[in-house]
């Protein structure tokens, strides 16, 4: 074990004798009988095995009973993580030294005791594909990069304009690039040891910033391939479903729920399949962005989407700026069959291998 102090909790003394790890009452742990501690707490950097800590603290003039002493309380509190090594070697020398906040935030938000290291392990193994280019999918792909996600592709056929700059994504130099390349060049000055290459591998994820190009959309359903649907337009910001095909609300079951209640979205949404940045300004898209990298994080580090985006999606509208969920329960009319496996749709004829067809042909 290469004991680490639980990485993201603040280190604060309550009295001599009183350890206080974090602030926040939700996580905060105090811990009393540490007067000793220290010369201890700075060892544990997950840079020493458990003897090693014993040691340097001897060096140091702390007796080892006092040393044993105080590892023995932070790990009964679980303040301990044991990041494994193995880990941390497979990344390059720059990327250990980004990683960290990283590890800290997985180990704290799912309570690993490895110091983030099995969130790591699986990021490191994971392909998100993201469509779309723009201001939005470019911050997106350079936000999933640089939090360890190992592959990151970006997909688009447009050429970088000046309305795709942001602080996030892309910048002066990016520009008159296809903006997949822009992409891969963000991604590069974040993360320079993530993969760009795209050779039409089957990714784990994949991310639709164009949300209303339904063929992309259809044929991701049909793939059977998990995606998501990342919108930002009229001045509000859409980040959802997670689809999961024929296991949750697909963008088909929204388009037929909401051409029930209007039934000139047909026509609408055709009209919307152009790619378009209208009212979704710099700040909203690097919003979209962020929210969006969440949401593909929580389903890379546990293999389910977030309760938000299932069967429903996360919006944001100025002036209040509060996030918001609209749901989106499966359709029963919809071929992806999502409704059925529910149990909130009737029996359909419709067979899985068909789907992706039946789908096209019914715009
Ligand atoms: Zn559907």
């Amino acid at each position: 074990m290469r004991p680490v102090l639980k990485a993201g909790l603040r280190v604060v003394w309550r009295d001599r004798d009183t350890l206080q790890l974090g602030v926040d009452p939700r996580r905060a742990v105090a811990l009393s009988g540490m007067s000793d501690a220290a010369v201890v707490i700075p060892l544990l950097d997950g840079s020493r095995d458990w003897d090693g800590v014993v040691t340097a603290a001897r060096d140091a003039g702390i007796s080892v009973k006092t040393v044993q002493r105080v590892l023995g309380l932070l790990a009964a509190a679980g303040a301990l993580s044991d990041l494994p090594q193995s880990t941390l070697n497979t990344l390059a020398p720059v990327a250990r030294g980004r990683i960290g906040p990283e590890l800290a935030a997985a180990s704290l938000t799912y309570g690993h005791s490895d110091g983030g290291g099995r969130t790591l392990a699986r990021r490191r193994l994971a392909f998100v594909r993201v469509h779309g280019g723009g201001r939005i999918g470019t911050a997106l792909a350079g936000l999933l990069a640089a939090a360890g996600v190992g592959q990151v592709a970006c997909r688009d056929g447009e050429l970088a304009r000046p309305q795709d700059l942001s602080p996030a994504g892309l910048g002066l130099a990016d520009l008159n690039l296809p903006r997949a390349d822009g992409a891969a060049r963000v991604m590069a000055r974040i993360a320079p040891d993530v993969r760009t290459t795209d050779h039409g591998e089957r990714p784990d994820l994949a991310v639709l910033t164009e949300p209303a190009r339904t063929e992309l959309a259809a044929e991701l359903t049909g793939a059977g391939l998990p995606h998501l649907a990342v919108a930002g337009a009229d001045g509000v910001a859409v980040i959802g479903p997670l689809v999961r095909p024929g296991r949750s609300a697909c963008l088909r079951c929204q388009d037929l729920a909401r051409s029930e209640r209007d039934p000139a979205w047909p026509l609408i949404l055709a009209q919307l399949a152009r790619p378009g940045d209208g009212g979704c300004d710099t700040v909203l898209a690097v919003t979209i962005a962020a929210q969006a990298a969440v949401q593909v994080l929580a389903f890379l580090d546990t293999g389910r989407p977030g309760a938000a985006v299932s069967d429903g999606a996360l919006e944001l509208t100025a002036p209040d700026w509060q996030w918001r969920r609209r749901s989106w329960p499966p359709h029963p009319r919809c071929p992806c069959g999502a409704a059925l496996a529910s149990g909130s749709g009737p029996l359909m004829s419709i067979q899985p291998s068909g789907m992706t067809e039946n789908w096209k042909g019914e715009r």
